[in-house]
């Protein structure tokens, strides 16, 4: 888990409302594909909205009260599934965002999920580890009437770890007084995990990057990256990428961004994390690259690959002119604003769309979720040929969509979620 307190090293992430850029991204794959307002109303809304406030004992004995969101999306395709995220600018419309996002990305690539996202106001950083875990169990027992392993089944996100999954997954066990470890995925391996899931978001981002590189003649050896982000997807792309001849010229994270033209020494910086709580404060100091001024100014370095791996709306009709790179590889979820979106169409920039790119991290959490019923624990093998199976899959599906329409990988990535989604609902009907 990442610390976000302190300096900003991205632009302030609400800037821009992500619900709305959710929903011009919808629009505008609905209007390609001629839906009718039925269509659009089976589909669009989320289907449910919690707010909770969460009482909390502090370890000085005094009570805080803390907001905390759980947004059902979607539940055509199967239990409404998505992360949980922990941030002092967490809202409702970003929870909202994110859950229509992980209705579309669980379509894009055919795991039986709908969509789903929950949220804390909170920072973390400022928690002892009691208090954390306190508002973890208090958030789990306050949601638990509202889901379940058939109902919505949670999962990691930003600043939430394997160690707060196991503490939902006790919670919850302990509520409902039986043993549910599928009730939310992302736990570690002694808590019921998959093999394979703590990679699982950069490991499919690596495949569908593979299949980009492919498809535009280029090659992975001796690709040029920045990376923004370190933590879970961050770090992972940087640990799995550069095995593969890739050059990674500069990380950030939220203490700043870290350059070295001729390639970070990855081990050296996921060393450094491990011995400064999480985080790459004064990396600098290392020796392997120098702090740049404006940890902004890493989107815009002359790199053929950029991989946002942080927070929504860094990429916006400010800075997308100045982007350099050939490919966008997005982790993080809603890193490119619509705005930003147009600009760099137009400037020929190939983009692996959120949905598709980061939907290694359900796809893993979806093997998880299929291991726990089951009670049957896959090698690590098994989930990487599958996860590769799928990505690559998805991202053909995609670009042949793309293709077929003449449109950018976002809009066909779109188009083909709603479709799946549409269907899905249209022959399910309305209940009642
Ligand atoms: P994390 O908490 O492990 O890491 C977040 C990283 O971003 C940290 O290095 C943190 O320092 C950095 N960061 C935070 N605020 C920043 C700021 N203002 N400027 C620069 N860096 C900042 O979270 P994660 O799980 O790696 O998630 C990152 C992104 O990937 C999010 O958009 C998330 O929704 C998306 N994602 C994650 C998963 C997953 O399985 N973890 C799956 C799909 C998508």
């Amino acid at each position: 888990m990442s610390d976000v307190r302190k300096t900003r090293a991205t632009a302030p992430i609400m800037s821009l409302n992500a619900y709305e850029n959710a929903l011009t991204q919808f629009a505008q794959a609905a209007q390609v594909l001629g839906l009718t307002k039925n269509q659009v109303a089976m589909i669009k809304d989320p289907r449910k909205v919690i707010e909770l406030n969460l009482p909390v004992r502090m370890d000085d004995g005094s009570i805080e009260i803390f907001q905390a969101f759980r947004v059902q999306h979607s539940v055509a395709r199967g239990p409404a599934k998505g992360g949980v995220r922990f941030h002092q600018d967490v809202t409702v419309d970003e929870v909202k965002a994110l859950a229509f996002w992980m209705t579309m990305k669980c379509a894009v690539v055919g795991v039986p999920f709908g969509g789903g996202k929950g949220g804390v106001v909170v920072d973390p950083s400022k928690l002892t580890l009691g208090e954390l875990e306190r508002l973890s169990r208090r958030f789990f027992a306050e949601l638990a009437i509202d889901i379940g392993t058939e109902v919505d089944v949670p999962a990691p996100d930003v600043n939430t770890n394997p160690q707060i999954m196991a503490w939902f997954m006790d919670t919850y066990s302990m509520h409902t007084r039986k043993h549910s470890p599928g009730i939310v995925t992302g736990k570690p391996l002694e808590v019921f995990g998959s093999r394979g899931r703590t990679q699982a978001t950069a490991q499919g981002m690596v495949y569908t990057l593979e299949e980009a590189v492919d498809h535009l003649g280029m090659q992975m050896d001796g690709l040029r990256l920045a990376i923004q982000g370190f933590g879970n997807a961050g770090s992972n792309s940087a640990i799995l990428l550069a095995p593969q001849g890739a050059k990674v010229v500069a990380i950030s994270d939220v203490t700043g961004a870290y350059l070295n033209e001729d390639g970070i020494d990855v081990d050296a910086a996921i060393a450094w994390v491990g011995d400064h709580g999480g985080k790459l404060t004064d990396f600098e100091t290392s020796g392997v690259a120098t702090k740049l001024d404006d940890p902004m100014a890493l989107l815009e370095l002359d790199v053929d690959v950029l991989i946002p791996a942080a927070l929504e709306n860094q990429i916006t009709p400010e800075n997308a002119p100045n982007v350099k790179a050939k490919v966008i590889a997005e982790c993080a979820n809603g890193p490119v604003t619509p705005e930003a979106d147009a600009i760099l169409n137009e400037k020929g920039v190939f983009i692996i769309p959120d949905i598709l790119c980061n939907a290694g991290g359900v796809t893993v959490s979806y093997f998880e979720w299929v291991q726990n019923k089951t009670g049957y624990y896959w090698r690590e093998e098994r989930v990487l040929e599958e996860l590769d199976g799928i990505m690559r899959e998805a991202f053909q599906t995609v670009l042949r969509s793309a293709l077929k329409h003449d449109v950018p990988m976002r809009v066909a990535a779109f188009i083909v979620g709603i479709e799946s989604v549409t269907r899905t609902a249209e022959l399910r009907g309305l209940y009642a």
